[in-house]
């Protein structure tokens, strides 16, 4: 199949999610995962209708940045280093992947040398595994309070990145437990912060967490096929 076919599988089977949990499809936004996929891929899915596209990798992601001749919607959306923000400066309108305040406080400081704002999500570790990012749970409400008084950066929403497990329907706990955390904090009121943007699903699970949510799905091998290993 074609990226274009591809395209209109996920779209078609996003708006049966949306269809099965009585949501409205025109609040889920497809996130093109494009790390380590070359120009000329991005350009045929943005030929194909494809706005956003999520990238992993700062060094991969500028190169590719300078090739591309569509003009795609870039979120950043991978483990993110705080010395290497300053060259995602003014090139992303979405970070997924802020987990600390140490890095949320240098992309303050790089999008304030451009006097603009930056909308960010916190990305939570809701499997509580040792080997993956995001902040854990217990810190989330602090996260969000610290970060919220930082001048250049929004905080939209959360994001996750469950465990792989082989069901899909496995995951479906780990989704629901993102929306409840966001809904806590946006009763909390904190001037400031919405909680308007839930990122999660990939390939294999994306439709679990469109039904439980989802506003921001990560879609990589659905799209453009397996990856070489990085
Ligand atoms: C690679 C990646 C994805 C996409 O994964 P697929 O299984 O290829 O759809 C989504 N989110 C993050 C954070 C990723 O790194």
């Amino acid at each position: 199949m074609s990226i274009k076919d591809n395209l209109e599988h996920i779209r078609g089977r996003i708006a049966a999610a949306c269809a099965r949990s009585g949501r409205d499809p025109d609040s889920v936004r497809l996130v093109a995962v494009s790390k380590t996929k070359p120009a000329a891929m991005i350009d045929e899915a943005a030929a194909a209708g494809q706005i956003i596209f999520g990238e992993s990798y700062v060094q991969d992601f500028l190169g590719k940045i300078e090739e591309v001749r569509s003009k795609p919607e870039w979120h950043f959306i991978g483990a993110l280093q705080s010395n290497k923000v300053k060259y995602l400066r003014g090139k992303v309108v979405l970070i997924h992947s802020v987990d600390r305040l140490s890095l949320a406080r240098e992309v303050d400081r790089q999008w304030g040398k451009l006097g603009r704002t930056v909308d960010i999500l916190l990305q939570v570790n809701i499997g509580g595994e040792e080997t993956k990012a995001g902040t854990a749970e217990e810190e989330l409400k602090n996260l969000v309070r610290r970060t919220a008084e930082l001048p250049n950066v929004r905080i939209r929403g959360l994001m996750t990145l469950p465990p792989f497990l082989d069901d899909p329907e496995e995951v479906r706990p780990y989704f629901r437990r993102l929306r409840e955390l966001a809904d806590g904090i946006r009763k909390l009121g904190i001037a400031g912060v919405e909680m308007e943007e839930l990122s999660m699903g990939m390939s294999h699970d994306f439709e679990v967490a469109v039904e439980e949510g989802a506003t921001l799905v990560r879609v990589g091998t659905a799209i453009f096929g397996e990856r070489e290993r990085k």
